[in-house]
């Protein structure tokens, strides 16, 4: 494939795996709706980028895009989940500065910003979750960023949050946003490192691509951090950048080589595997038939739809939440139901597979409700 960033034909396939176009759970009667598709990811050998070869359809995307409302943390999930990016927020950028975040979805972060002070956000999103903001008060337009935009405006910074990973053409928007840039304005940008394969994502950074990028389009790095979530370390890049002439910061230098990125590359498709070994290692070990597994989530669905087939079809497997939302619906692909957590007391669940990114949370649940598993194994 051509690498859509730097046009070079030296790529090569390092992971592909199987995810229903719907990847939440979801009504009974969508389930026949839901097709496995492939993701096939590629990486650039001369720039270092990792990219979608097969992109789904806008039909498609439309329809995940919509199942987004229900897991947003303004539902009471994953409150603290901005903890990290807002106190990056609070580092480079100043209360009265004016802002704009693209890709604001229901305006999640604009609230906080707000309620920290930050009173100069506009939020933009073409996508529904746009209105959910409007109708709650926030400054938020729903229509596609273009530098059209703004006209002859500038603002202080650009914060796209989750959102760099979702654009057909991110590397048109990042020249976008540099013409509406102040001169001392930043952009900050967070992505996951190298990491969330799903279909909604076109694109999968790392700190060599991400500083590489930001030179070529006139940019400086000056800040770069991670953030570890539940067991995965430095799943979460956060970059802050800045015109490459601005006197006041210096340069940031990153460690991070081609050959790095490349590596890490090469290892994404093992460290799968093994985890799935884990996973059947995990339910064979268990003789009562059963299989409990918590997590309704995009991170259940693409394991339970690739986890070896012989398992499926000789265990029994009970799907359970504490989402309320997710409750009475069903797994897409596998069509298994989502059941509350408090069926796992009745049934004496000896073991528990834990697919979600809120470990912590749910072992204190767990253990509030008189639930012990013997043996619970963390796959996220
Ligand atoms: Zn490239």
């Amino acid at each position: 494939m051509i690498c859509p960033y730097c046009g070079s034909g030296d790529t090569f396939e390092y992971y592909h795996t199987i995810i229903p176009t719907v990847d939440r759970a979801c009504d009974r009667e969508k389930l026949s709706e839901v097709k496995l598709m492939p993701l096939v990811v590629e990486f650039c050998k001369k720039c270092g980028l990792g990219f979608n070869t097969t992109p789904l359809s806008m039909e498609y995307l439309e329809e995940s895009y919509k199942n987004y409302v229900y897991i947003s943390p303004a539902d009471g999930i994953g409150q603290t989940k901005f903890d990290g990016t807002l106190r990056k927020i609070s580092a480079f950028f100043s209360k009265d500065d004016e802002l704009i975040e693209i890709g604001c979805s229901d305006g999640f972060l604009i609230e906080k910003l707000n309620s920290l002070g930050y009173n100069r956000v506009l939020g933009i999103d073409p996508s529904p979750q746009a209105e959910i903001a409007i109708k709650k008060g926030l400054n938020v337009r729903r229509v596609f960023f273009t530098d059209k935009y703004l006209g002859e405006r500038k603002v202080d910074g650009f914060l796209l949050v989750h959102t760099f990973e979702h654009f057909e053409n991110p590397f048109r928007i990042l020249k976008d946003m540099i013409s509406c840039l102040k001169e001392d304005g930043k952009i900050f940008i967070e992505v996951p490192n190298f990491e969330g394969y799903h279909h909604e994502h076109l694109f999968f950074y790392n700190a060599y691509f991400m500083d590489r990028m930001f030179h070529e389009a006139g940019l400086k790095l000056i800040d770069i951090s991670y953030e570890t979530v539940a067991f995965k370390k430095d799943f979460y890049l956060r970059c802050v950048a800045v015109r490459a002439e601005n006197p006041d910061y210096p340069e940031f230098r990153i460690s991070e080589r081609l050959k790095d990125a490349e590596s890490i590359a090469h290892s994404i498709a093992e460290r799968y595997k093994d985890l799935y070994e884990r996973i059947t290692t995990f339910t064979q070990a268990d003789k009562s038939g059963n299989v409990y597994w918590w997590g309704a989530g995009s991170a259940s669905v693409v394991f339970l739809n690739n986890i070896d087939k012989s398992i499926l079809d000789n265990k029994k497997f009970i799907v359970v939440d504490g989402d309320k939302e997710k409750l009475g619906k069903f797994i897409p692909g596998v069509g298994l139901e989502v059941y509350p957590y408090s069926i796992l007391k009745d049934l004496k669940a000896e073991s528990l597979i834990v697919a979600s990114s809120h470990f912590t949370e749910i072992q204190k649940t767990l253990r509030e409700n008189d639930i012990c598993p013997e043996k619970v194994l963390n796959i996220f």
